[in-house]
């Protein structure tokens, strides 16, 4: 059973909270039963999964009964949608109907179905990947892989009944729909959703967790007032895209503790963390999960099995554990290339690891390994020392094309001053063939609503 404490026979007061709707335990149960009561076949359920209470009831619906539920970003353009409803086969649909949808609509019944007992191998939720690197994989949940990896959140991050999650984010993701809205189901602790991220309804929620992507994070800095009254809450919680450290220092330094950060994917859950009881390293996203296991291997398929753990060099993540998905659908392709065929899932990221077991991410193979003369250059190396200039506000950088060095490296930048300083300063801090060859001023980096940068957007 993945939502174990709607089968408790104590009621909560407040159980779910999105905006000003508020749900007990009893009340959601009663709701998210008669929406399974009209589910008309075996599914799959695309749920319109806008930031609502009537989402939750949806979703929860689905999996109290053992049909499969397919959250669908209520933004996607008529492509996406298409994409999504062709490749996972929905069968019926819930919520706000964009044109050209004619599926049957899921009906609630009157006579609600209550939770029971479904295979916990079935997929019980199929989540597409954000598409930062390509068109959005949809990823097989199961019921077993769900539970595993919050069981070893709750663990890592102390979670009790009494906490009370909230946040802003997207009910479609990992982040916000599992870890936020599942992850309380789960456990039977409170969760408030504030519908928009916005600074001002994180400080009014009360919560003792707040989960938030770093662009959320940036806000609350930006207001401190807002981000003083998160000071009393006891765990901030930072993931989906690198936190960078001067954010990290920020956040603690006007809260009054340091953020937590964490890593996963749509693929395996939340592998990495640092635990609420241990350290806390700005720039470093922590140790594995109870259940998951790293390795990391050579970048260049190079000799030897696995790098040294010295916190410097770089290798290909793996991850395995009860927590991975069971596969994309309808991708054999992507199932091959990420499946190392004894257990192990390639990542795709690229990341060190020091000898106390801490992780830091360095940045995406495909998108930050950027092959620059006959060297292999990380983008986070030089994006982070550009950082350090007062002038950035923001960066990326990327390769591109060029007729001489393979890649040369380009670095948009939001902020001000000449590129030539910026060249020079990255220049004084790391080897000669790592600085830019060209510097492009924006007005804003490419992000999606989960802050991650989308670089295929920048040329790269
Ligand atoms: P697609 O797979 O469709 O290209 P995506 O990889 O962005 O999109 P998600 O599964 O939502 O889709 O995101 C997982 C990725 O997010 C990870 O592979 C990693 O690159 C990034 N990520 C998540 N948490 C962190 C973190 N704490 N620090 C750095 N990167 C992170
Ligand atoms: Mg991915």
């Amino acid at each position: 059973m993945l939502l174990t404490s709607l089968t408790d026979s104590q009621d909560l007061e407040r159980a779910v909270t999105v905006g000003e709707e508020t749900l007990s335990r009893s009340e959601l149960v009663d709701r998210a039963g008669r929406f399974a009561a009209g589910i008309p076949d075996d599914g799959p359920v695309a749920v319109h999964a806008t930031a609502s209470m009537d989402t939750v009831v949806a979703i929860t619906g689905c999996l109290l009964a053992g049909v499969p539920v397919v959250p669908v970003p209520p933004d996607s353009g008529p492509a996406e949608l298409g994409h999504l409803l062709r490749d996972s086969g929905a069968t019926s649909w819930s919520g706000e109907r964009p044109d050209g949808i004619d599926l049957p609509a899921v009906v609630p019944g009157t006579a609600a179905v209550s939770p029971r007992e479904t295979d916990p191998e079935a997929t019980a939720m199929l989540l597409y990947t954000s598409g930062t690197t390509g068109a959005p994989k949809g990823a097989q949940l199961s019921g077993r892989a769900i539970a595993a990896g919050l069981d070893g959140l709750i663990e890592v991050w102390d979670w009790t009944p009494d906490d009370t999650v909230a946040h802003g984010l997207p009910l479609f993701h990992v982040h916000g729909l599992i870890l936020g809205v599942l992850g309380s189901l789960r456990l039977g602790s409170r969760v408030v959703h504030t519908v928009k991220p916005q600074p001002a309804r994180y400080a009014a929620a009360g919560a003792s967790m707040y989960f938030g992507v770093p662009t959320v994070w940036n806000r609350i800095v930006d207001d401190p007032a807002s981000a003083k009254a998160l000071g009393g809450a006891r765990l901030l919680v930072s993931g989906s895209a690198p936190l960078p450290a001067s954010l990290f220092e920020r956040i603690a330094g006007l809260t009054g503790q340091a953020p937590v950060e964490r890593y996963g994917m749509t693929e395996t859950m939340i592998t990495l963390s640092a635990h609420a009881a241990g350290e806390r390293r700005a720039g470093w996203v922590g140790l594995p999960v109870p259940g998951a296991q790293t390795r990391l291997r050579p970048a260049d398929d190079g000799a030897g099995e696995t790098v040294p753990d010295d916190g410097e060099t770089v290798g290909r993540l793996e991850v395995r554990g009860p927590m991975l998905f069971s596969g994309y659908l309808n991708r054999p392709d992507a199932n091959a290339e990420t499946s190392t065929g004894d257990g192990w899932f390639r990542t795709g990221d690229l990341a060190v690891r020091d000898p106390g077991g801490f992780h830091r991410i360095v940045g995406r193979e495909s998108t930050d390994l950027i092959k620059s003369g006959g060297y292999r250059i990380g983008s986070g190396e030089i994006e982070a020392v550009l950082m350090d200039h007062p002038a950035v506000a923001e960066c990326a950088v990327v390769g591109a094309a060029d007729p001489d060095l393979g890649q040369k490296i380009v670095a948009y930048v939001v902020g001000e001053g000449t590129g030539q300083a910026l060249i020079d300063h990255v220049a004084s801090q790391l080897s000669w063939h790592k600085r830019p060859r060209e510097v492009v001023f924006v007005e804003a980096l490419p992000r999606n609503p989960m802050g991650k940068v989308q670089k295929k957007l920048l040329g790269s």
